[in-house]
């Protein structure tokens, strides 16, 4: 019972069971009569209620943090932390991180070290992410660590996959390499003109746009499949339909993420704020129509009802990220950062003196596999565990009580529930639901969405 969830949309419960793969709209004494009857385990006989019943005892298997031997399930290398550009929302503006720039000794240590770990494991598949900073501001790690990394691939015979997270401002030279060479890249692109170059100048203050619109439209031509990745403030969060057309018009992604902003103190200094979630929430969902009418994909990370995870990222998937200090953590996010949150998100270190020796620190891999949704006690009854698994466990500080869900989660919990609508074909349900402030309140606010929490008045 603890995987069957039961939510109000208008006049109907919305019973879901991601674990089963099942979701069902029902009237609420029907909702009750399949609590009772799954509760007390009385034969529940023929028809739908029935083959409802049946459905739902199958035993299912939760998802599991990882156990026994660590393995490194992807390597990431942030060849530095360092940018070309200043955006007015970044948190790595002013650290002294940013001066480290990975040496071509480590890189190359690095990626020795993951291919051996492949071979060792028999892996058919290795995985290496570029991160930063801006990691095209140190080109020369990237090409080492393509070449090698492809070389060490077609000796051991596994297949071989790169993604970079960019800021896309590289030469037209560069961006056609990267079309060749990289299989997904990750753009930072918040939108037309005016909005780019508000959010994300060049450090003299000039604007990007120009480098990015050419260079994402160099990438749309290219086989490797390219994600806009767009950061909605208060300002731009009425936008987004807008901004989702442009995309689509202007270029050919095959993904496009809205995120919303995340507050440092660089972007209050900015008068950047995050955008209400209701708001963020409702744009989205407007968004995502418009994209999928082009065939593009809409994400919103969180609400992504296709996953069954117990980590929402690399953190507690026995990811390896080389920092350009040779501290290896399962985060990209500067170290300062989760510190502050007193985290310890430090998986080892490399030791640049002996020959590029790697250190994984067993007690370190058992604490960040701990960090999972099994030890978020507050998304225990929520409908979208499996999915968010709590967000990030850096920035997403959860409530202390049930229900006492933040923006981060009003705008998860509404959008996986209009991905539930609308994988059931329920579009005009959902279209009048999300114009009901009333029910979709009712929805969201709900302490525990667990069916066997559910009493009468469900
Ligand atoms: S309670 Fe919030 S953080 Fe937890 S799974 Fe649900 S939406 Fe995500
Ligand atoms: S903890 Fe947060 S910032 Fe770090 S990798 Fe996970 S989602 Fe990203």
């Amino acid at each position: 019972m603890r995987n069957i969830f039961a939510v109000p949309i208008r006049d109907q419960i919305l019973i879901y069971a991601p674990l089963h793969n099942l979701a069902a709209l029902v009237s609420p004494t029907l909702a009750l009569r399949l609590r009772d009857l799954l509760a007390s385990g009385e034969p529940a006989g023929d028809g739908p209620l029935g083959e409802l019943v049946d459905l739902l005892r199958d035993e299912v298997t939760e998802p599991a943090p990882l156990q026994g031997e660590f393995v490194p399930s992807a390597l990431g290398l942030l060849p530095t932390r360092g940018c070309n550009l200043a955006c007015r929302y970044c948190g790595f503006i002013a650290s002294e991180e940013t001066q480290f720039v990975m040496s071509l000794e480590m890189a190359r240590d690095a990626v020795n070290w993951y291919m051996d770990q492949v071979q060792r494991s028999g892996a058919p598949h290795a995985e290496i992410h570029f991160f930063g900073g801006e990691p095209f501001c140190v080109e020369a790690v990237i090409d080492l660590a393509v070449h090698l990394a492809q070389r060490r691939a077609a000796e051991i015979g596994c297949t071989l996959r790169f993604e970079v997270a960019t800021n896309g401002t590289f030469s037209e030279a560069r961006c056609y390499w990267t079309a060749d060479n990289l299989d997904t890249v990750v753009l930072s692109f918040d939108g037309p003109a005016d909005v780019q170059n508000l959010h994300r100048p060049y450090k003299d203050g000039s604007g990007s746009f120009d480098a990015i619109a050419r260079n994402a439209r160099i990438l749309s031509e290219g086989a490797n499949s390219v994600y806009f990745r767009a950061c909605i403030t208060e300002a731009t969060v009425g936008r987004m339909p807008e901004i989702a057309t442009w995309f689509c018009q202007e270029f050919r992604p095959d993904a496009v993420s809205f995120e919303p902003l995340q507050p440092t103190p660089w972007s209050d200094n900015a008068g950047l704020v995050p955008p209400d979630p209701w708001a963020f929430a409702h744009n989205f969902i407007a968004a995502a129509q418009i994209l999928e009418a082009h065939g593009v994909r809409p994400v919103y990370a969180p609400a992504e009802i296709g996953a069954r995870q117990v980590t929402f990222c690399p953190v507690g998937k026995d990811f390896v990220i080389v920092a350009p200090d040779g501290v290896l953590t399962a985060c990209y996010l500067l170290r300062g950062e989760w510190e502050a949150r007193g985290l310890d998100l430090r998986l080892g270190r490399m030791n640049t003196d002996q020959n590029g020796a790697v250190q994984i620190d067993p007690e370190a891999v058992e604490s960040i596999r701990g960090f999972n949704v099994h030890n978020k006690l507050f998304c225990a009854g929520c409908f979208a565990r499996w999915h968010c698994a709590g967000g990030c466990h850096v920035n997403h500080i959860l409530g202390s009580q049930p229900g006492d869900y933040d923006r981060l989660c009003i705008q998860a919990r509404i959008i996986a529930l209009y991905n539930i609508l609308h994988a059931m074909h329920h579009d005009e349900l959902a279209h009048t639901w999300l114009q009901d402030h009333a029910a979709l309140a009712r929805s969201v606010w709900q302490a525990s969405d667990r069916l066997a929490d559910r009493d009468g008045t469900l």
